[in-house]
């Protein structure tokens, strides 16, 4: 076996598919602007991110670090709903990062903010974001996360599955449709003798799965049944939830939801998806007289992570989002719902860049260079866990030395703990030096974890020059402090 054919990654199989870096890039300094933050220069050579240099930062804050450029965030909401107009709705998925001054500005800007568990709920009530510009998604709501919701006062709750909608129904004190009066065996601290919440009527969406998968550039409209989130419309599902939830005199159904998959670059996923929650919301017209006032088509949409990554514009993809529900509705008699939206990565991904203190520079013999850096796959388990790609860029000094193909790692006891598969780094690089990953502000601190026991980083927010914690820094006490044994 060729030790080319062979590197270590996350798969340790015998056969691995050929390892393919791209080509070195022709300036090792330059910045390409689809994958870095709006606010992000270099200046004598030195990266700069909203005004502040790097070495700053680190020397401040410590590394690795997550670096936030909030007019980035900003920009991004107010071209989302420019794009998308004044008639429909976007809504910020907070899962991708969420923290209270996150959900502030984007809340501030005018986007609402879509949640998935009790905690991203009490985030975004903490921060101050209005209940009703919250919607509360999860495919597991306990009855505690429920009542929460509803005595909140949100402003949609997405059912997704038959017991979330019997749960739903005792919460705001209906008999329940499908024949229980109690929500079965509900896993919630409060059990089936909780007391019921004295509300006004939840409104309700009901997400379906439509049998479409779409990731990047691919997608598919078949085979993605199997899977644990919303109700078939396939099976039928789908229409008895909408039955139930008619039928539950607590509840207001509002419409329907799909989310079809992630980092999605083109739209015909969300065509063939808007095609069939259309035929859905005839049938529903056809049996109970109601026609669905809200379509939300979740997110999913694309962004750059490196400079081969072609993410469509913010207003081509509105556009055609408009066009396919507005030809669908068009075409099946129906009038025009109202569209919501859910980006999450398209909103804070690009904003943020990991900053990281180079520990170890080791040449592998006519292979690459490994370069470890202080964090790794707790705190951007991304590229492990999806094969993610990410560009990477000496960031505390210029170079103009030789490009090096590189692998930036992690220090973690995993041969699979890598953080950039590949990166052309300058030759001269050095321990001490800061390297800069951009496109980290999705699903990297929000699935970061204390894996061997180290601390997860900061979030910093900068802009016009200055810098604040937004989130600090774990520290060992910290976790010592859940160590209670
Ligand atoms: N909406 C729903 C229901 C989701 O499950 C997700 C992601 O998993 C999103 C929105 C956000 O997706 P993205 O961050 O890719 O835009």
């Amino acid at each position: 076996m060729s030790r080319v054919a062979h590197p270590a990654g996350p798969r340790h199989g015998d056969v691995l598919p050929a390892d393919h870096p791209p080509a070195a890039p022709d300036d090792l300094n330059a910045l390409y602007p689809g994958i870095w933050p709006r606010g992000a220069r270099r200046s004598g050579g030195v990266l700069t991110l909203g005004g502040v240099d790097v070495r700053d930062l680190a020397a401040e804050f410590g590394t690795p670090l997550y670096v936030c450029d909030e007019e980035d965030v900003r920009s991004r909401c107010r071209e989302y709903l420019e794009a998308f107009g004044p008639d429909e709705r976007v809504f910020y998925a907070a899962k991708a990062f969420c923290s209270r001054a996150m959900l502030r500005w984007v809340s501030s800007e005018g986007l609402g903010i879509d949640v998935c568990t009790g905690g991203e709920l009490e985030v975004a009530l903490s921060a101050g974001v209005p209940p009703e510009q919250i919607t509360m998604h999860g495919n597991n709501k306990t009855l505690d996360e429920l009542s929460r919701a509803v005595s909140a006062g949100v402003g949609h709750i997405v059912a997704d599955s038959f017991e979330e909608i019997a749960r739903l129904a005792y919460l705001t004190d209906s008999a329940s449709p499908g024949g229980r009066s109690v929500p079965p065996g509900d896993p919630g601290p409060r059990g089936p003798g909780a007391p019921r919440v004295p509300t006004t009527k939840p409104s309700v969406l009901v997400r379906v799965t439509t049998g479409v998968e779409a990731h990047t550039h691919e997608f598919m409209a078949t085979a993605h049944d199997d899977q644990k989130f919303g109700f078939s419309l396939a099976s039928g599902a789908a229409d008895e939830a909408v039955r139930r939830v008619i039928a539950c005199p607590g509840l207001s159904f509002a419409g329907l939801h799909s989310h079809i998959g992630s980092q999605i670059f083109d739209t015909a996923g969300f065509e063939v998806a808007a095609h069939r929650v259309v035929e859905l919301a005839v049938r529903i017209r056809d049996e109970h007289g109601i026609e669905i006032a809200e379509l939300d088509l979740g997110g999913g949409f694309g962004i750059a992570y490196t400079e081969e990554d072609d993410a469509p514009e913010v207003k081509e993809l509105a556009q055609s989002l408009r066009g396919i529900v507005d030809g669908q509705c068009r075409a099946a008699g129906l009038a025009r719902p109202r569209l919501t939206v859910e980006p999450g990565r398209g909103i804070v991904g690009p904003s943020t860049v990991s900053l990281y203190t180079v520990g170890t520079v080791k040449d592998v013999d006519g292979l690459r260079t490994y370069v470890s850096v202080d964090g790794g796959m707790s705190d951007n388990i991304r590229t492990a866990l999806y094969d993610a790609s990410y560009a990477c860029a000496l960031a505390s000094r210029a170079s103009a030395a030789a490009p090096m193909l590189s692998r930036v790692v992690g220090r973690h006891c995993e041969s699979g703990d890598i953080v950039v598969r590949h990166a052309y780094l300058p030759s001269d690089l050095v321990p001490g030096d800061l390297l800069a990953v951009p496109a980290t502000g999705a699903y990297c601190r929000s699935l970061a974890s204390n894996y061997n026991h180290v601390s997860r980083p900061a979030v910093v927010a900068v802009g016009a020059g200055a810098a604040r914690a937004i989130v600090r820094r774990e520290t060992l006490e910290d976790l010592l402090s859940l160590d209670v044994g």
